[in-house]
């Protein structure tokens, strides 16, 4: 951040006045500019046997695949915008929605948020910010192929509690990808 949202003037990064951490405070109308972790809430949609994933046509990690997920918006709850997302990435409609992964990643500011959903009628389509959508087995599904681990986590805890018809809330650190070639 260079300049102030408030009144435009430049801003410096310092330690406010009973603060404890640096932040970008206006050197003109001493507005402080919190910056505080991004949410990002998806869906695991469920048919039958089958998982929905959607292969991205957007960077980052354009062309591996994803549940359907994004930053949530103002005004609305996690799960709004995990349902919000899977109609814009797989033009999908979903319910049931439940609350099962929570990963915090804090060396990039992010919290991922899963809800297991049934797809309503089965019905989808290729949304904007996708290449391609489709069902998948578990057997299928393309482990490396994945575009973040958080997806990859989900998957691996829906497929092993599926067995077990229980599925318990998830709350774990994700620590920092390594690079491609190395998985
Ligand atoms: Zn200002």
């Amino acid at each position: 951040m260079k300049f102030c949202s408030q009144c435009g003037s430049t801003v410096e990064h310092r330690i406010p006045a009973g603060d404890n951490r640096p932040r970008f405070v206006c050197t003109s109308c001493a507005t402080v500019h919190y910056q505080n972790p991004r949410i990002v809430a998806g869906c695991l949609p469920v048919w039958g046997e089958q998982v929905l994933l959607c292969r991205r046509a957007i960077e980052p990690r354009r062309g591996f695949w994803t549940l359907p997920a994004g930053f949530m918006e103002n005004g609305e709850t996690t799960a709004e915008a995990a349902a919000r997302e899977t109609v814009e990435e797989a033009c999908a409609r979903v319910g049931s929605l439940q609350l099962y992964t929570l990963y915090d990643l804090p060396h990039i500011s992010q919290l991922h948020v899963f809800f297991r959903a049934e797809l309503v009628d089965g019905q989808f389509d290729v949304g904007e910010e996708s290449l391609e959508v489709r069902l998948f087995d578990e057997a299928q599904i393309p482990w490396n192929e994945l575009a973040f681990p958080t997806v990859g986590r989900t998957l691996k805890y829906y497929f092993a509690d599926r067995l077990q018809h229980n599925y318990p809330i998830r709350n774990e650190g994700v620590a920092p990808m390594r690079p491609a070639n190395q998985d």
